[in-house]
């Protein structure tokens, strides 16, 4: 087997969200395109949507007429795998499912080329999982886009246990090709990002919990420097995804955090879409309003959940929602899932809205000074419990006088 991949003719299987914008970002980088869904229509729609985009670009005068007839004449639209035996390497974009992505895998194992590498944009299921049903895991990897795929510059590239090197090599120059900031991340739950956001999203619905309103987290939050505060981000990006995704698993809906999504959903308060979430919306507009009704829902669960109430203020969020998100970065870079702390800033800068002018979380981390951040980590455990526990890292980087910046590929 070659040991170096030359990446030319490529494919995408799922014509939804994702895929439409890994699509744009593949064909604009001069990469041709093989599209495939199972359901030809979103191809279809797709191909539409790539062709109304392009045509938005020339007119803003980002590209000229021959630029978009070039991109949209290397995408093309297949409906069988057999179709798909010449491409050097495909990413699957399909429903967040196992055991349909390791469906997908075994058929485009037995399709494709022996020297193609088969990719998943899954945004926290198991790569080794996916490449177990293989015969090529060396050959397997995760290339997490982020929404929309075409405007976003993060790509996380998801090394599994046996992702060979020139792999991983491949995907970057590829992924540098289509000019995203590249960053390889280890395969855990969540990667290196999502991780992490789970324990900044976890911290805010406890704060709600707590006494909190979605627009006072989300102003403390934003008044930090966020683009947009956690519940501003749900009401846009969906509240229902991760509900249906809890569903589809049958698992997770009994966690008390995710009660008041839960509680929202089942009214069909799903977001900005549907003019009601954590907010309301009038119609046709995307200004985020106060709702009481979310409030008295909030008050409901809490009470229902024997959460005791209290008065929350603006540095409490901000201490316990950024002070839980270096906390899991420093676990991660401990554990190897990132081979720096750039690395995690990267991901923070790029794909979370974290203030630029901070360098990111670990960077911000260190100004902060870590001696510091540790103490206010232990009273937190004194006070809330063993999840604050400080990351081993932390504690040998202050007995040790270093930085963060200064861990690399794990070690201090
Ligand atoms: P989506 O629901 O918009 O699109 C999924 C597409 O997959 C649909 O067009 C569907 O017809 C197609 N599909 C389903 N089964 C198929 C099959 N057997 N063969 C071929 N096509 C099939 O989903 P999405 O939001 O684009 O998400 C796709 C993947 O990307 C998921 O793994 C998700 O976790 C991940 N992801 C999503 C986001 C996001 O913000 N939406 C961000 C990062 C990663």
């Amino acid at each position: 087997m070659s040991t170096s991949y030359n990446v030319q003719q490529t494919a995408v299987i799922g014509a939804g969200t994702m895929g439409r914008g890994i699509v744009i970002s593949l064909a604009r980088a001069g990469l041709p395109v093989l599209w495939l869904d199972n359901d030809p229509s979103a191809t279809e729609a797709g191909l539409a949507m790539l062709a109304q985009t392009w045509a938005q670009q020339v007119g803003k005068g980002r590209i000229d007429q021959a630029q978009a007839d070039a991109c949209l004449a290397r995408v093309r639209q297949v409906t069988a795998y057999t179709e798909l035996a010449e491409a050097d390497l495909v990413i699957e974009a399909v429903y967040e499912n196992l055991a349909l992505k390791q469906e997908i895998f075994r058929t485009l194992d037995s399709t494709l080329k022996p020297e193609a590498i088969l990719a998943s944009n899954t945004s926290a299921l198991d790569i080794d999982a996916i490449a177990a049903v293989t015969g090529r895991p060396e050959q397997v990897l995760g290339l997490h886009f982020f929404s929309p795929a075409h405007v976003m510059k993060l790509l996380e590239v998801v090394r599994g246990q046996l992702t060979a090197p020139a792999v991983l090599d491949a995907a970057v120059a590829l992924g540098q090709r289509m000019g995203k900031e590249v960053v390889v991340a280890g395969n855990c739950p969540g990667f290196i990002g999502n991780r992490m956001l789970r324990t900044y999203v976890a911290e805010a619905r406890q704060l709600l919990l707590e006494g909190a309103t979605p627009r006072q987290v989300d102003e403390a939050l934003q008044g930090f420097g966020f683009a947009m505060g956690p519940f501003r981000m749900y009401d846009v990006v969906g509240i229902d995804l991760e509900w249906r995704a809890r569903q589809l698993a049958g698992e997770g809906m009994d966690a008390p955090l995710v009660q008041v999504d839960n509680a929202l959903c089942a009214l069909g308060r799903f977001g900005q879409k549907v003019g009601q979430g954590y907010y309301r919306y009038a119609p046709g507009s995307r200004e985020a309003l106060h709702d009481p009704e979310v409030d008295a829902l909030v008050l409901k669960i809490a009470q229902d959940l024997d959460v005791r109430r209290r008065v929350i203020d603006d540095e409490e969020i901000r201490e316990r929602c950024l002070l839980a998100l270096v906390n899991e970065g420093a676990k991660i870079l401990e554990q190897g899932i990132a081979s720096g702390s750039q690395d995690i800033d990267r991901v923070y800068l790029h794909g979370y809205g974290f203030p630029a002018e901070t360098g990111g979380p670990m960077c911000w981390a260190d100004r902060q000074g870590l001696g510091v951040l540790l103490a206010r980590l232990e009273r937190l455990q004194g006070l809330f419990g063993e999840h604050w526990r400080p990351a081993g890292l932390l504690m040998r980087l202050v007995a040790a006088g270093k930085r963060l910046a200064d861990v690399s590929e794990g070690r201090a």
